[in-house]
Protein backbone atom coordinates (compact mmCIF):
# COMPACT_ATOMS: atom_id res chain seq x y z
CA UNK A 1 0.00 0.00 0.00
CA UNK A 2 0.83 3.50 -1.05
CA UNK A 3 -0.97 5.31 1.90
CA UNK A 4 2.57 6.99 2.76
CA UNK A 5 3.18 8.33 -0.19
CA UNK A 6 0.26 9.56 -0.88
CA UNK A 7 -0.39 11.45 2.37
CA UNK A 8 2.38 13.46 1.26
CA UNK A 9 0.96 14.50 -1.92
CA UNK A 10 -0.26 18.06 -1.60
CA UNK A 11 -3.29 18.58 -3.65
CA UNK A 12 -4.82 15.09 -2.91
CA UNK A 13 -7.50 17.21 -0.46
CA UNK A 14 -8.46 19.08 -3.57
CA UNK A 15 -9.83 15.66 -5.14
CA UNK A 16 -12.14 14.49 -2.38
CA UNK A 17 -15.40 15.38 -1.72
CA UNK A 18 -17.28 14.29 1.84
CA UNK A 19 -20.35 14.25 3.73
CA UNK A 20 -20.73 14.20 7.03
CA UNK A 21 -24.15 12.46 8.71
CA UNK A 22 -25.78 13.01 12.01
CA UNK A 23 -28.45 11.89 14.09
CA UNK A 24 -31.15 13.95 15.84
CA UNK A 25 -30.33 14.74 19.23
CA UNK A 26 -32.47 13.08 22.22
CA UNK A 27 -31.63 15.57 25.27
CA UNK A 28 -30.16 18.70 25.63
CA UNK A 29 -26.66 17.46 26.58
CA UNK A 30 -26.58 15.44 23.46
CA UNK A 31 -27.98 18.72 21.76
CA UNK A 32 -25.09 20.85 22.81
CA UNK A 33 -22.31 18.31 21.90
CA UNK A 34 -24.01 17.82 17.82
CA UNK A 35 -23.93 22.05 17.45
CA UNK A 36 -20.38 21.70 19.02
CA UNK A 37 -19.71 18.46 16.19
CA UNK A 38 -21.45 20.74 13.69
CA UNK A 39 -19.04 23.97 14.25
CA UNK A 40 -15.97 22.03 14.10
CA UNK A 41 -16.65 20.28 11.37
CA UNK A 42 -18.44 22.77 9.38
CA UNK A 43 -14.93 25.03 8.55
CA UNK A 44 -14.34 21.64 6.12
CA UNK A 45 -16.96 22.30 3.84
CA UNK A 46 -18.69 19.12 3.13
CA UNK A 47 -20.50 18.51 0.17
CA UNK A 48 -23.44 17.89 2.84
CA UNK A 49 -24.31 17.33 5.55
CA UNK A 50 -27.35 14.47 6.63
CA UNK A 51 -29.79 13.98 9.46
CA UNK A 52 -31.04 10.20 10.14
CA UNK A 53 -34.92 9.56 10.60
CA UNK A 54 -35.86 7.28 13.54
CA UNK A 55 -37.96 4.06 13.46
CA UNK A 56 -41.13 5.12 13.07
CA UNK A 57 -41.06 8.68 12.21
CA UNK A 58 -40.18 8.57 15.80
CA UNK A 59 -37.64 11.82 15.37
CA UNK A 60 -39.54 13.34 13.15
CA UNK A 61 -39.80 16.48 14.95
CA UNK A 62 -36.09 16.47 16.21
CA UNK A 63 -34.65 15.21 12.44
CA UNK A 64 -36.68 18.57 11.18
CA UNK A 65 -35.30 21.03 14.14
CA UNK A 66 -32.02 19.76 13.75
CA UNK A 67 -32.16 20.71 9.37
CA UNK A 68 -34.00 23.98 9.94
CA UNK A 69 -31.07 24.75 12.62
CA UNK A 70 -28.93 23.97 10.22
CA UNK A 71 -30.35 26.10 7.30
CA UNK A 72 -30.49 28.72 9.94
CA UNK A 73 -27.21 28.99 11.81
CA UNK A 74 -24.74 27.39 9.33
CA UNK A 75 -23.45 27.46 5.57
CA UNK A 76 -23.93 24.07 5.27
CA UNK A 77 -25.80 22.04 2.99
CA UNK A 78 -28.15 19.47 4.75
CA UNK A 79 -29.69 16.39 3.30
CA UNK A 80 -33.00 14.57 5.51
CA UNK A 81 -33.03 11.16 6.00
CA UNK A 82 -36.79 9.68 4.84
CA UNK A 83 -37.92 6.24 6.20
CA UNK A 84 -41.26 4.76 4.75
CA UNK A 85 -41.73 2.83 8.19
CA UNK A 86 -45.29 3.02 9.97
CA UNK A 87 -46.31 5.73 7.63
CA UNK A 88 -48.93 6.17 4.68
CA UNK A 89 -47.79 7.90 1.60
CA UNK A 90 -49.87 10.72 2.17
CA UNK A 91 -47.90 11.02 5.79
CA UNK A 92 -44.31 10.46 3.76
CA UNK A 93 -45.47 12.85 1.13
CA UNK A 94 -46.71 15.27 3.80
CA UNK A 95 -43.03 15.50 5.82
CA UNK A 96 -41.20 15.60 2.12
CA UNK A 97 -42.98 18.60 1.41
CA UNK A 98 -42.41 20.33 5.16
CA UNK A 99 -38.82 19.88 4.49
CA UNK A 100 -39.15 21.32 0.59
CA UNK A 101 -40.91 24.14 2.32
CA UNK A 102 -37.92 24.57 4.51
CA UNK A 103 -35.87 25.15 1.31
CA UNK A 104 -34.64 21.46 1.74
CA UNK A 105 -33.21 20.19 -1.73
CA UNK A 106 -31.67 16.72 -0.86
CA UNK A 107 -32.82 13.69 0.38
CA UNK A 108 -31.91 10.12 1.79
CA UNK A 109 -34.43 8.27 0.83
CA UNK A 110 -34.89 4.96 2.81
CA UNK A 111 -37.24 1.97 3.40
CA UNK A 112 -36.07 2.00 7.20
CA UNK A 113 -36.40 -1.24 10.16
CA UNK A 114 -39.22 -1.81 11.82
CA UNK A 115 -40.17 -0.13 15.10
CA UNK A 116 -39.10 -2.88 16.89
CA UNK A 117 -35.19 -2.99 15.82
CA UNK A 118 -32.96 -4.25 13.08
CA UNK A 119 -33.64 -7.97 12.30
CA UNK A 120 -38.37 -8.08 13.19
CA UNK A 121 -39.47 -8.75 9.73
CA UNK A 122 -40.54 -5.38 7.98
CA UNK A 123 -43.95 -5.10 7.72
CA UNK A 124 -44.94 -2.24 5.00
CA UNK A 125 -48.13 0.36 5.84
CA UNK A 126 -50.74 -0.82 4.69
CA UNK A 127 -50.96 2.38 2.32
CA UNK A 128 -47.30 3.15 2.69
CA UNK A 129 -44.56 2.52 0.45
CA UNK A 130 -42.92 -1.03 0.41
CA UNK A 131 -39.32 0.03 -0.23
CA UNK A 132 -36.63 2.54 -1.03
CA UNK A 133 -37.76 2.38 -4.37
CA UNK A 134 -41.01 3.31 -4.19
CA UNK A 135 -39.84 6.12 -1.66
CA UNK A 136 -37.73 7.91 -4.70
CA UNK A 137 -40.64 7.70 -6.82
CA UNK A 138 -42.35 9.49 -4.91
CA UNK A 139 -39.43 12.23 -4.07
CA UNK A 140 -38.80 12.26 -7.70
CA UNK A 141 -42.61 13.82 -8.73
CA UNK A 142 -42.19 16.20 -6.03
CA UNK A 143 -39.17 18.15 -7.25
CA UNK A 144 -36.10 18.24 -8.70
CA UNK A 145 -34.21 16.91 -5.56
CA UNK A 146 -31.01 15.39 -4.88
CA UNK A 147 -31.73 11.61 -3.65
CA UNK A 148 -29.08 9.34 -1.83
CA UNK A 149 -30.32 5.79 -1.29
CA UNK A 150 -28.35 2.81 0.37
CA UNK A 151 -26.06 0.14 -0.63
CA UNK A 152 -25.00 -2.85 0.64
CA UNK A 153 -21.38 -4.19 -0.34
CA UNK A 154 -22.09 -6.93 1.96
CA UNK A 155 -25.97 -7.07 0.65
CA UNK A 156 -28.80 -6.24 2.96
CA UNK A 157 -29.58 -9.11 5.27
CA UNK A 158 -32.78 -9.27 3.92
CA UNK A 159 -31.66 -10.16 0.31
CA UNK A 160 -31.16 -13.90 -0.48
CA UNK A 161 -28.26 -12.97 -2.80
CA UNK A 162 -26.80 -10.31 -4.52
CA UNK A 163 -28.83 -9.95 -7.30
CA UNK A 164 -32.05 -9.46 -5.55
CA UNK A 165 -29.95 -6.62 -3.49
CA UNK A 166 -28.35 -5.24 -6.68
CA UNK A 167 -31.79 -5.09 -8.13
CA UNK A 168 -33.22 -3.64 -5.59
CA UNK A 169 -30.25 -0.64 -6.19
CA UNK A 170 -31.57 -0.55 -10.17
CA UNK A 171 -35.21 0.47 -9.60
CA UNK A 172 -33.67 2.67 -6.47
CA UNK A 173 -31.76 4.40 -9.63
CA UNK A 174 -34.71 3.99 -12.89
CA UNK A 175 -36.50 5.80 -10.06
CA UNK A 176 -34.26 8.98 -9.94
CA UNK A 177 -31.70 8.71 -6.90
CA UNK A 178 -28.90 10.44 -7.60
CA UNK A 179 -26.19 8.64 -5.70
CA UNK A 180 -25.35 5.89 -3.61
CA UNK A 181 -24.05 6.05 0.05
CA UNK A 182 -22.92 2.43 1.34
CA UNK A 183 -23.29 0.38 4.28
CA UNK A 184 -19.79 0.89 6.52
CA UNK A 185 -17.67 -1.71 5.80
CA UNK A 186 -13.85 -2.45 6.87
CA UNK A 187 -12.47 -4.49 3.94
CA UNK A 188 -12.17 -2.29 0.87
CA UNK A 189 -11.94 -5.46 -1.77
CA UNK A 190 -15.23 -5.99 -0.19
CA UNK A 191 -16.70 -2.77 -1.29
CA UNK A 192 -14.26 -2.78 -4.60
CA UNK A 193 -16.20 -6.52 -5.88
CA UNK A 194 -19.84 -4.60 -5.04
CA UNK A 195 -18.88 -1.94 -7.09
CA UNK A 196 -17.93 -4.02 -10.17
CA UNK A 197 -21.14 -6.02 -9.74
CA UNK A 198 -23.13 -2.55 -9.66
CA UNK A 199 -21.02 -1.21 -12.59
CA UNK A 200 -21.96 -5.19 -14.29
CA UNK A 201 -25.48 -4.30 -13.59
CA UNK A 202 -25.49 -1.50 -15.87
CA UNK A 203 -25.32 1.35 -12.84
CA UNK A 204 -23.31 4.15 -12.96
CA UNK A 205 -24.15 6.37 -9.85
CA UNK A 206 -21.44 7.23 -7.40
CA UNK A 207 -21.27 4.41 -4.75
CA UNK A 208 -20.27 6.55 -2.21
CA UNK A 209 -18.24 4.26 0.97
CA UNK A 210 -19.66 5.32 4.24
CA UNK A 211 -17.23 5.45 6.91
CA UNK A 212 -17.47 4.85 10.20
CA UNK A 213 -14.32 5.76 12.93
CA UNK A 214 -14.50 3.24 15.45
CA UNK A 215 -15.25 5.23 18.72
CA UNK A 216 -16.21 2.01 20.84
CA UNK A 217 -15.25 -1.33 19.03
CA UNK A 218 -17.79 -3.43 21.27
CA UNK A 219 -20.65 -1.58 20.15
CA UNK A 220 -19.49 -1.18 16.50
CA UNK A 221 -19.09 -4.96 16.95
CA UNK A 222 -22.57 -6.01 17.75
CA UNK A 223 -24.03 -3.64 15.79
CA UNK A 224 -22.20 -5.55 12.72
CA UNK A 225 -23.50 -8.08 13.86
CA UNK A 226 -27.45 -7.11 13.32
CA UNK A 227 -26.71 -5.17 10.16
CA UNK A 228 -25.26 -7.87 8.51
CA UNK A 229 -21.29 -6.26 8.38
CA UNK A 230 -18.38 -8.17 9.00
CA UNK A 231 -15.83 -7.57 11.35
CA UNK A 232 -12.65 -8.93 9.96
CA UNK A 233 -10.42 -10.71 12.89
CA UNK A 234 -7.37 -7.81 11.96
CA UNK A 235 -9.86 -5.12 13.35
CA UNK A 236 -10.82 -7.26 16.51
CA UNK A 237 -7.01 -7.66 17.37
CA UNK A 238 -6.29 -4.15 16.51
CA UNK A 239 -8.85 -3.09 19.44
CA UNK A 240 -7.90 -5.99 21.62
CA UNK A 241 -7.72 -5.17 25.23
CA UNK A 242 -8.38 -1.35 24.57
CA UNK A 243 -11.81 -1.39 26.09
CA UNK A 244 -10.92 0.52 29.36
CA UNK A 245 -8.09 2.72 27.12
CA UNK A 246 -9.90 5.53 25.41
CA UNK A 247 -6.98 7.44 24.46
CA UNK A 248 -5.29 4.34 22.57
CA UNK A 249 -8.40 3.41 21.47
CA UNK A 250 -8.89 7.05 19.36
CA UNK A 251 -5.33 7.09 18.34
CA UNK A 252 -6.19 3.29 16.94
CA UNK A 253 -9.79 4.31 15.93
CA UNK A 254 -8.29 7.13 13.60
CA UNK A 255 -5.17 4.98 12.18
CA UNK A 256 -7.75 2.70 10.63
CA UNK A 257 -9.79 4.56 9.46
CA UNK A 258 -7.33 6.95 7.63
CA UNK A 259 -6.00 3.78 6.12
CA UNK A 260 -8.91 2.64 5.10
CA UNK A 261 -9.91 6.15 3.41
CA UNK A 262 -6.17 6.11 1.94
CA UNK A 263 -6.58 3.31 0.57
CA UNK A 264 -9.67 3.71 -1.32
CA UNK A 265 -8.21 6.95 -2.47
CA UNK A 266 -5.62 4.62 -3.82
CA UNK A 267 -7.98 2.36 -5.45
CA UNK A 268 -9.53 5.89 -6.89
CA UNK A 269 -12.01 6.81 -5.21
CA UNK A 270 -12.96 10.29 -4.19
CA UNK A 271 -15.94 10.76 -2.28
CA UNK A 272 -16.60 9.81 1.32
CA UNK A 273 -19.49 9.55 3.55
CA UNK A 274 -18.72 9.67 7.22
CA UNK A 275 -21.04 8.31 10.12
CA UNK A 276 -20.08 10.44 12.49
CA UNK A 277 -21.85 9.49 15.23
CA UNK A 278 -22.45 13.40 16.40
CA UNK A 279 -18.91 13.46 17.41
CA UNK A 280 -16.18 15.28 15.77
CA UNK A 281 -12.55 14.54 16.71
CA UNK A 282 -11.42 10.98 14.89
CA UNK A 283 -13.70 12.41 11.47
CA UNK A 284 -12.13 15.65 11.86
CA UNK A 285 -8.36 14.01 12.29
CA UNK A 286 -9.05 11.73 9.33
CA UNK A 287 -10.31 14.43 6.85
CA UNK A 288 -6.96 16.32 7.80
CA UNK A 289 -4.75 13.27 7.24
CA UNK A 290 -6.83 12.69 3.62
CA UNK A 291 -5.40 16.51 3.08
CA UNK A 292 -9.27 18.15 3.45
CA UNK A 293 -8.22 21.70 5.46
CA UNK A 294 -10.49 24.09 6.90
CA UNK A 295 -11.61 26.93 4.79
CA UNK A 296 -10.47 30.38 6.09
CA UNK A 297 -14.37 32.36 5.93
CA UNK A 298 -16.29 29.29 7.70
CA UNK A 299 -13.71 29.00 10.54
CA UNK A 300 -13.37 32.39 11.26
CA UNK A 301 -17.53 31.93 11.45
CA UNK A 302 -17.00 29.01 13.31
CA UNK A 303 -14.79 30.51 15.74
CA UNK A 304 -16.70 33.69 16.60
P1 LIG B 1 -34.45 -0.98 0.55
O1 LIG B 1 -33.40 -0.37 -0.33
O2 LIG B 1 -35.86 -0.71 0.22
O3 LIG B 1 -34.22 -2.53 0.65
C1 LIG B 1 -32.99 -3.03 1.17
C2 LIG B 1 -32.76 -4.44 0.72
O4 LIG B 1 -33.71 -5.31 1.28
C3 LIG B 1 -32.86 -4.54 -0.78
O5 LIG B 1 -31.58 -4.56 -1.32
C4 LIG B 1 -33.65 -5.80 -1.03
O6 LIG B 1 -32.83 -6.76 -1.64
C5 LIG B 1 -34.14 -6.24 0.30
N1 LIG B 1 -35.59 -6.21 0.25
C6 LIG B 1 -36.40 -5.14 0.45
N2 LIG B 1 -37.68 -5.51 0.31
C7 LIG B 1 -37.64 -6.84 0.03
C8 LIG B 1 -38.63 -7.80 -0.20
N3 LIG B 1 -39.92 -7.49 -0.18
N4 LIG B 1 -38.24 -9.07 -0.45
C9 LIG B 1 -36.93 -9.40 -0.48
N5 LIG B 1 -35.95 -8.53 -0.26
C10 LIG B 1 -36.30 -7.27 -0.01
N6 LIG B 1 -32.51 3.69 8.97
C11 LIG B 1 -33.33 4.56 9.61
O7 LIG B 1 -34.29 4.13 10.29
N7 LIG B 1 -33.14 5.92 9.53
C12 LIG B 1 -32.12 6.46 8.80
O8 LIG B 1 -31.99 7.69 8.75
C13 LIG B 1 -31.24 5.56 8.11
N8 LIG B 1 -30.22 6.04 7.35
C14 LIG B 1 -29.43 5.17 6.63
C15 LIG B 1 -28.43 5.68 5.79
C16 LIG B 1 -27.62 4.82 5.04
C17 LIG B 1 -26.58 5.40 4.13
C18 LIG B 1 -27.81 3.41 5.14
C19 LIG B 1 -26.94 2.46 4.35
C20 LIG B 1 -28.81 2.88 5.98
C21 LIG B 1 -29.62 3.75 6.73
N9 LIG B 1 -30.65 3.26 7.54
C22 LIG B 1 -31.46 4.15 8.22
C23 LIG B 1 -30.84 1.81 7.71
C24 LIG B 1 -31.90 1.25 6.73
O9 LIG B 1 -33.16 1.83 7.01
C25 LIG B 1 -31.96 -0.25 6.91
O10 LIG B 1 -30.77 -0.85 6.45
C26 LIG B 1 -33.18 -0.94 6.34
O11 LIG B 1 -33.19 -2.31 6.77
C27 LIG B 1 -33.26 -0.98 4.82
O12 LIG B 1 -33.62 0.24 4.30
P2 LIG B 1 -33.25 0.52 2.74
O13 LIG B 1 -33.73 1.85 2.35
O14 LIG B 1 -31.85 0.20 2.52
O15 LIG B 1 -34.20 -0.58 2.07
Amino acid sequence: MNQFRLSRRPDIGDRIGVSFEFFPPKSDEMEERLWETVKRLEPLAPRFVSVTYGAGGSTRERTARTVKRILAETSLTPAAHMTCVDASRGEVDGVVGEFAEMGVRRFVALRGDPAEGVGAAYRPHTDGYANGAELVAAMRKKGDFDISVSAYPEKHPESPDFATDIDMLKRKVDNGATRAITQFFFDNDVYERYVERVRRAGLYIPIVPGVLPVHNFTQVANFCSRCGAHVPAWLAERFDGLERDPQTHALVASAVAAEQVLDLVERGVSDFHFYTMNRADLVFAICHMIGIRAQAAASEAAAA
